[in-house]
C-alpha cells in the first residue's frame, strides 16, 4: 500500500494526502540541490489534497518570482516547492518526495533539469528525462532559474 502520509524530520509538520501519489520525480536543478542538500524528489498534487497539521510552523522561501519552498522552521526539512501569484503555472504544488513516512511502491519515473544532474548520480530504472529548457517549455516560463 502506498502511503498517504508525511511530514518533517522533527515532527512539528504532519501533512494528509487524500490520494497517495503513484510515482515521483527527481530535480537536479542547483537550487533543489542547495535546498534538499542532496537531490529533490517530489510528486506533484493538487494543493487543495493536502491536509496540514502544524502548519503553523512552515516557513517559506521565496526562491523566483514564480515560485517558493516549504520547509519546518524548526528542523529544516523540505517539505514543498509551489507556484505564487497567478503568473507561469500557477496553482503547482510539488511535495518534497523524501518527506513521504514511505516511498515503498512508488516508481521514480522522471529526471528533470538532468543537464544539472552531478556525474556521480544515477538511478536505476528507465527515467524520463528532460533538460531545463524542456521543464521551462513545460511550464511556460523563460529559462532563468526555478
Ligand atoms: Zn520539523
Ligand atoms: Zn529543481
Amino acid at each position: 500500500m502506498i502511503c498517504t502520509t508525511g511530514g518533517c524530520l522533527c515532527g512539528a509538520v504532519r501533512y494528509t494526502l487524500v490520494q497517495a501519489p503513484d510515482h515521483y520525480d527527481a530535480c537536479h536543478c542547483g537550487m533543489c540541490r542547495k535546498f534538499s542538500g542532496g537531490v529533490e524528489f517530489g510528486f506533484d498534487t493538487p494543493p487543495d489534497s493536502v491536509t496540514w497539521e502544524g502548519a503553523e510552523n512552515i516557513r517559506t522561501y521565496r526562491s523566483s518570482d514564480w515560485a517558493e519552498r516549504g520547509f519546518c522552521g524548526t528542523c529544516g526539512s523540505s517539505l514543498f516547492y509551489r507556484t505564487v501569484g497567478d503568473g507561469p503555472a500557477a496553482g503547482f504544488l510539488s511535495m518534497a518526495g523524501g518527506s513521504l513516512d514511505s516511498l515503498e511502491g512508488l516508481t521514480l519515473t522522471t529526471e528533470i533539469y538532468i543537464d544539472s544532474k552531478p556525474s556521480g548520480h544515477a538511478f536505476a530504472g528507465d527515467t524520463k528525462k528532460m533538460t531545463e529548457a524542456q521543464v521551462m517549455a513545460a511550464f511556460g516560463i523563460a529559462p532563468e532559474g526555478n
